[in-house]
């Protein structure tokens, strides 16, 4: 049998090199996270091979009844999961099922309101340079003072521009959201409720978040965040919705799905019901609340909103005198992994930013606790305070390669 390695070794030289770097790394990026072996089992199989367009049942194509079978157990657990009505399971990423939402309920030029990119938001909720943004009208909601999502001018915004849409959800933020009160005012305003959860599915899953599903019409979220699956997108929704939004996936935006993915995403659902993965989101959230206090109480940092409610916060660098560009490239140099961000109100272009994103999930995956969550969080304190001080930085950089040797992702 070839492998990989026999047949191109350049290729597989880069593989291990990524491998050696999620080992080597402490990995705080807030959107990431490391799948099982049986997630990638799943994802590595000969599901890779086969054409499936349309739905479990419904194929355009002959050959699918093992597929079905997959796509199927994909369905149902993650119904049960999330306690939603209808599930799709095809999204090829997160983008694709925001993208079928607008299909499924907007005409191009129609309003639609989400949360601000620069405070929070993701691109697919109105950023002018998204298609979300250049196809339709877009509002935004935003922070209030204490950096709390401004529920009062939400609903302002909302009674005025009355958007055929109103998207709850985020990308940067860290306390919970009220998923009831945007619902209370969709309804009063007759538009489609739709939360994107992807940052926060894991926590919902395991019950440590508010789940959005009851209130909402249509649920949007990736896979391969909190909820620890393959790259890839899902779609709740209410029974009302089930035909509009399976006709935007398919045929309104992809042809055949990722049948290997889907696998993946079965297996990872199948996880997320088990008590081992909400203990997972318990350290989750103990390590995102640790490291915050830390950074914000002992090493003087101000925490955007002031603290954590979830996996993630960010950290406004500007007592610092360094930028969200600069602090993530010296962390790097350190082996700690993080973003860039902007903060509320950034002074700095997106490019630069006077923040990073912190997050918890990757490193709790491998099996960082509170104790190394605070050594960590004094660890990314002690670089930004002398980013210049090649002494500093190797003494960081050994500290972390003894940490990830006693917790080793993979193990290989
Ligand atoms: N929605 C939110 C809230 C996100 O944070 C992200 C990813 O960063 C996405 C959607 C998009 O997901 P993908 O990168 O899979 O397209």
């Amino acid at each position: 049998q070839d492998t990989l390695a026999k047949v191109d070794p350049e290729l597989w030289a880069a593989v291990q090199a990524e491998n050696r770097r999620q080992e080597d790394h402490i990995e705080l990026i807030a959107s990431e996270n490391y799948v099982s072996y049986p997630v990638m089992e799943a994802q590595g199989s000969q599901l890779t091979n086969k054409y499936a367009e349309g739905y479990p049942g419904k194929r355009y194509y002959g050959g699918c009844e093992h597929v079905d079978v997959a796509e199927q157990l994909a369905i149902e657990r993650v119904k049960k999961l999330f306690g939603a009505d209808a599930a799709n399971v095809q999204p090829n990423s997160g983008s694709q099922a925001n993208q079928a939402v607008l299909l499924a309920f907007a005409k191009p030029g129609d309003t639609i309101m989400g949360m601000s990119l620069s405070e929070g938001g993701h691109l697919t909720h109105g950023m002018p340079l998204n298609m979300s943004g250049k196809w339709f009208n877009v509002v935004a909601y935003g922070l209030n003072e204490k950096e709390e999502i401004d529920y009062d001018k939400m609903e302002a915004l909302a009674r005025e521009h009355k958007p055929r849409i109103l998207i709850a959800g985020a990308s940067a933020y860290s306390l919970r959201i009220d998923f009831e009160r945007f619902a209370k005012v969709a309804k009063e305003i007759g538009a489609i409720f739709w939360v994107d959860m992807a940052h926060y599915a894991g926590l919902i899953a395991a019950g440590y978040y508010p789940n959005p599903v009851p209130h909402a019409d249509v649920v949007t979220s990736t896979t391969h965040k909190t909820l620890r699956g393959p790259r890839g997108g899902i779609i709740l929704m209410k029974a009302e919705h089930e035909k509009a939004i399976n006709s935007a996936i398919f045929p309104g935006l992809q042809g055949g799905p990722l049948m290997h993915v889907i696998a993946g995403k079965a297996v990872a659902f199948k996880e997320a019901a088990s008590p081992k993965f909400r203990n997972y989101q318990e350290q989750v959230i103990a390590n995102a609340r640790v490291m915050a206090r830390v950074l914000g109480e002992e090493r003087g940092l101000r925490i955007v909103s002031g603290r954590t409610e979830s996996h993630v916060f960010l950290v406004d660098l500007r007592s610092m005198k360094i930028t969200g560009k600069a602090a993530e490239a010296v962390l790097g140099s350190a082996h700690i992994t993080v973003n860039k961000n902007s903060i509320p109100n950034d002074p700095e272009k997106p490019f630069v930013t006077s923040g990073i994103r912190i997050g918890s999930p990757a490193m709790t995956t491998r099996g960082f606790t509170e104790i190394e969550a605070e050594q960590i969080a004094h660890l990314i304190a002690d670089v930004l305070a002398a980013p210049e001080d090649a002494a500093v930085i190797d003494g960081v950089r050994s500290k972390v390669s003894a940490l990830c040797a006693k917790f080793p992702v993979y193990g290989q």
